[in-house]
């Protein structure tokens, strides 16, 4: 049997400042000091990067990015670098978000590029997959899933999964309530194993796969009870210290 240690991250967005996240991330760490198997990672924007890592230093929350540029370095207005991120004792990034594919127009080769730079740079992506309402209703799911995770592994090579988790997030249940049942997530999850173990079994069995889309302190423990969801990325419900502390506590 694999280990796969649960996993719930924060994905704050752009949400906060500093007066707010100074007692979030306080009441964050409090609760998740006890009755917390999981492992716990706060993926705040860029600009409190530094304050976080001063705030983590010497605890077992890690922190996490929310989108990593490409290029190592340059002439990229706006952009931030792996190595930047790892000057601030980053662990994990985001990378291939819905809102950066859906809003931001990033490509499937895009968000294979920035996998394969924070794999490089010894960060450790969260790669977003997941399908829009209409590509639901048109059964389109499974292809849309394959593809995202196709170009990835052309791209960074099966290997790089090795250090790598993955997020199912339906875009109908980002943000909106609505979030996928168990048993829809489980068969997406269970999809997503299988098409990396087209490639390798030992890899596919070991990599961590994270649901995500209005997964709430009333909802988690059901969703997280499922044989392939190794825990969340959660937006919302980690706004609220109390909330994310009951969604972490929610995996077994
Ligand atoms: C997300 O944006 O990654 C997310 C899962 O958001 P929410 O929990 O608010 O649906």
């Amino acid at each position: 049997m694999t280990d796969r240690t649960p996993l719930v991250a924060a994905n704050w967005k752009m949400n906060g400042t500093l007066a707010t996240i100074r007692p979030l991330l306080a009441g964050i760490m409090e609760g998740v000091r006890e009755d917390c198997i999981a492992e716990v990672a706060i993926c705040p924007p860029f600009v409190y990067l530094a304050e976080l890592s001063a705030m983590l230093a010497n605890t077992e929350v890690r922190l996490g990015a929310q989108n990593v540029s490409q290029q190592a370095s340059g002439a990229f207005t706006g952009e931030i670098s792996v190595a930047m991120l790892r000057d601030f004792a980053c662990h994990y990034v985001i990378v291939g978000h819905s809102e950066r594919r859906h809003i931001y127009g990033e490509s499937d080769n895009d968000i294979a590029e920035k996998f394969a730079a924070a794999v490089a740079g010894d960060l450790v992506p969260i790669l977003c997959v997941g399908e829009r309402l209409e590509e639901r209703e048109d059964d389109a799911t499974e292809t849309v899933i394959a593809r995202q995770l196709d170009t990835v592994i052309q791209h960074a090579g099966i290997e790089s999964f090795r250090r790598a988790v993955i997020a199912y997030e339906p875009v109908w249940a980002i943000g909106t309530g609505r979030n996928a049942s168990p048993e829809q997530a489980e068969e997406v999850h269970e999809f997503i194993r299988l098409r990396l173990a087209r490639h390798d079994d030992a890899c596919a069995g070991a990599v961590r796969i994270l649901y995500g889309g209005s997964v709430k302190a009333d909802n988690a423990e059901n969703l997280f009870s499922m044989a392939n969801v190794d825990g969340g990325l959660i937006g919302g419900a980690s706004l609220n210290a109390d909330d994310f502390v009951s969604i972490c506590r929610a995996t077994r």
